[in-house]
């Protein structure tokens, strides 16, 4: 037997009642709040997530499926969809086309980590991005958003966690700070650490060894050196949300995986979901656009991983029960049973047959699993009459129909 890739699933029918759950959900909120809908490709240029996603982060170091393809040309499969995302709205000016670019995207991401619990090397997100809007009116409503969509799938017990990483002004500032504050210290954290003083000192944050924590707790805030503008920003998103009536915490070592946020991030935890808790996260990353050659707009957004939602829902969602299984008695019958089953279909019920001619005994047994609302019987005097019965499992009662009238019945037993 051949098994699936590492860090790869399958999604079986019972479970996939779940995603598609989620995935109307996530439809149905970006659409109340003016998003539309955008499909990216899974192949990009390496480039681009070097350039965009920041050469000193995980994904782009560590965790990427980047190859050479046979034209020569370095492409990877996306490890995050932001940068396509900008790369498409640079590409097609949709600035131009689209009067407010609030665009939404569903689809598979891939990374190579370490397999566990929530988290998969390929894993599949809900990615929400708006361009060209500086105030902080926006965060607070793609903040709120997201806490919406997660209270919409009934997902209880979340935290909120908020925190702002400044911007190109205030940065380097709090840069220095932190390597002044790490000093002797440095040399006593990871290799990774090492390698981000160097390149990014802000990225020391996402360190996880637990030797590091000590030291990493005990350095200056980003917060403590935003800029007077950013200061105005995040306090006025932290306004916003208590309007909202919107609980959060300020997070200070919330500077998420990515170099390119600007301003605002965020992230929402789930509590029943052990170490792989972030439902989702985002932040606001003004300079983007720029650097990927496009024009000088702002942006922000989130991506929620759709396994973590479908992990931490609360509920059973099923799939849909067929509402008819027709069962031929007797073999002259069959003909007529399976265009019986056509003209149902087409009148847009959900209908099985049973093809292989079995006992009427075994064909009610089937229906029965299968969970059909109706079994219609085709077979015998009747069909010779043109009638049909219909019998409606639930009850058990079943009654002779004319086959003309079998749809308008069904219909209104159901
Ligand atoms: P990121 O793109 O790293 O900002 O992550 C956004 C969200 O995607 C996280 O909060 C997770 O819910 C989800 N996610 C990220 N990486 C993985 C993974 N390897 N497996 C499953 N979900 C993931």
């Amino acid at each position: 037997m051949i098994a699936a890739v590492r860090g790869t699933r399958d999604i079986l029918p019972g479970a996939v009642e779940r995603w598609r759950h989620v995935e109307a959900v996530a439809r149905r909120i970006c659409e109340r709040y003016g998003y539309v809908e955008l499909r990216t490709p899974i192949i990009e240029r390496e480039e681009l997530f070097a350039k965009g996603t920041g050469e000193s982060t995980d994904i782009v170091q560590k965790e990427m499926y980047a190859f050479t393809d046979k034209g020569g040309e370095r492409v990877t499969l996306r490890p995050e969809a932001t940068p396509g995302i900008v790369r498409a709205f640079v590409e097609h000016a949709l600035e131009q086309s689209l009067p407010v670019p609030k665009l939404y995207t569903l689809g598979p991401m891939f990374r190579y980590e370490r397999p566990q619990k929530g988290r998969y090397r390929q894993f599949h997100q809900l990615n929400v991005e708006v361009f060209g809007v500086t105030d902080p009116s926006l965060d607070a409503e793609v903040v709120e958003m997201a806490c919406s969509f997660v209270r919409a799938l009934g997902i209880g017990r979340t935290e909120l966690l908020i925190n702002s990483v400044g911007c190109p002004a205030c940065r380097p500032a709090f840069s220095e700070a932190l390597l002044k504050a790490l000093g002797d210290d440095l040399p006593k954290l990871c290799g990774d650490c090492q390698r981000r003083a160097t390149a990014n000192p802000l990225r020391i944050f996402d360190c996880k060894v637990p030797a590091d924590q000590p030291i990493i707790d005990a350095l200056p805030h980003p917060v403590e050196f935003l800029c007077d503008a950013c200061g105005e920003h995040f306090d006025a998103v932290q306004r916003y949300l208590r309007a909202y009536g919107q609980p959060f915490q300020v997070s200070h070592r919330l500077v998420r995986g990515l170099d390119y946020y600007t301003r605002t991030t965020f992230e929402v935890l789930a509590s029943n979901l052990g170490a792989q808790n972030a439902l989702l996260g985002g932040g606001r990353y003004d300079g983007l656009v720029k650097k990927l050659g496009g024009p000088d707009r702002a942006g922000i957004g989130f991506a929620a991983g759709l396994e973590r939602l479908v992990l931490a829902l609360p509920e059973a969602v099923s799939a849909p029960v067929p509402d008819v299984f027709v069962a031929a008695i007797g073999d002259e019958a069959r003909e007529a049973a399976f265009v019986l089953a056509r003209l149902l279909r087409a009148e847009g019920l959900r209908t099985l047959v049973d093809y292989e001619a079995r006992s009427a005994k075994a064909q009610f047994k089937r229906a029965n699993r299968t969970g059909a609302r109706h079994v219609v019987i085709v077979g015998g005097d009747e069909l010779a009459r043109g009638e049909v019965t219909v019998k409606t499992m639930a009850t058990g009662e079943q009654h002779a129909v004319l086959r003309a009238k079998v749809v308008e019945v069904l219909r209104s037993a159901s």
